[in-house]
């Protein structure tokens, strides 16, 4: 979408919405890289609430498929419970919040579209024969699911994430373990795979400090809380669970260091050996941080 045709439909979208420039024209930038037009919840939602059923050709018996709707924003059919499920999933964000095709439908099958708004960008598979919704990883056109609904990317594709966002995801990681285990019986928790895998890619941008004191803090308390909140013994257990889980995470940091520096041999920028001490400061396939490049920038597409 050139600059023009975007100017044009944040003006449009002020005309509707009455929302600030500002805001719609960074949703709209996030949004302006999939093909189809940019529209809102609420108006796929009045497609949903006006428009009549369709009858469409499924090549099976139509009791066994839900009922649809032609929608004009989708360009196809889309079932009404399938509009009710994206609904229900953008709850938080709102029915202001923006959606736009990434790629065209594909008939009675399925459509992936992106919305975006304050809190993220996200994609959603649109399942066309059923009732039906699945959030996909944020990384544009991936096909794999998320690897938990608060760590947004695929396994594969949460290597690419900045610092910033590996943080954000730790921390919401943290909270949804936290009402379980965390702040009702801390010595309990016993170590958890997301956290390890958070960890680990967390040490490969050399940001192991930032990641484990994001999750540890989510998951526990904030260290310097801990005497307000919790008194005698249970201030002591917190304490003792978050030192025990630190050196956990630590371990496991370390030994991703050597094994992501075993794969690389030498430093991938200079080709000098490795130090020999491990710093969890330094990314790890480079040698120091001087080797390594500066951290990305987030991308307004990013999380
Ligand atoms: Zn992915
Ligand atoms: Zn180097």
């Amino acid at each position: 979408m050139d600059d023009k045709r975007r100017k044009k439909d944040v003006r449009a979208a002020l005309e509707r919405t009455g929302r600030r420039y500002t805001v719609l024209n960074r949703e709209l930038r996030a949004t302006s890289q999939c093909p189809g037009r940019v529209f809102l919840l609420q108006e796929l939602l009045t497609e949903c609430a006006t428009w009549p059923p369709a009858t469409v050709d499924w090549g099976y018996d139509s009791a066994l498929a839900p009922e649809v709707f032609e929608s004009d924003l989708l360009g196809g059919a889309i079932p009404f419970g399938t509009v009710l499920e994206l609904a229900g999933a953008l709850a938080q964000e709102g029915r202001g919040v923006r959606l736009a095709l990434e790629s065209s439908l594909d008939p009675l099958e399925e459509a992936v579209v992106v919305s975006s708004s304050r809190s993220g960008r996200r994609r959603f598979q649109l399942v066309l024969s059923q009732d039906m919704v699945n959030e996909l990883c944020r990384y544009p056109q991936c096909r794999n699911r998320p690897v938990h609904w608060t760590i947004v990317r695929c396994a594969r594709h949460l290597a690419e994430s900045s610092v910033k966002e590996l943080v954000m995801m730790a921390e919401d990681w943290g909270m949804a373990l936290s009402d379980d285990i965390g702040q009702q019986d801390p010595l309990r928790f016993k170590g958890d795979p997301h956290a390890d895998l958070l960890i680990k890619v967390a040490t490969a941008h050399g940001a192991f400090d930032a990641v484990c004191t994001a999750f540890l803090r989510s998951l526990f308390e904030d260290p310097v809380l801990i005497d307000e909140r919790f008194t005698g013994t249970e201030a002591l257990d917190v304490r003792h669970a978050i030192d025990r889980e630190q050196m956990r995470l630590h371990r496991i940091a370390v030994a991703e260091v050597r094994r992501i520096r075993d794969e690389a041999g030498s430093c991938v920028s200079c080709g000098g050996n490795f130090r020999s001490g491990v710093f969890l400061d330094v990314p790890a396939r480079f040698c120091s941080k001087d080797c390594a490049p500066p951290p990305p920038a987030t991308k307004p597409t990013s999380v």
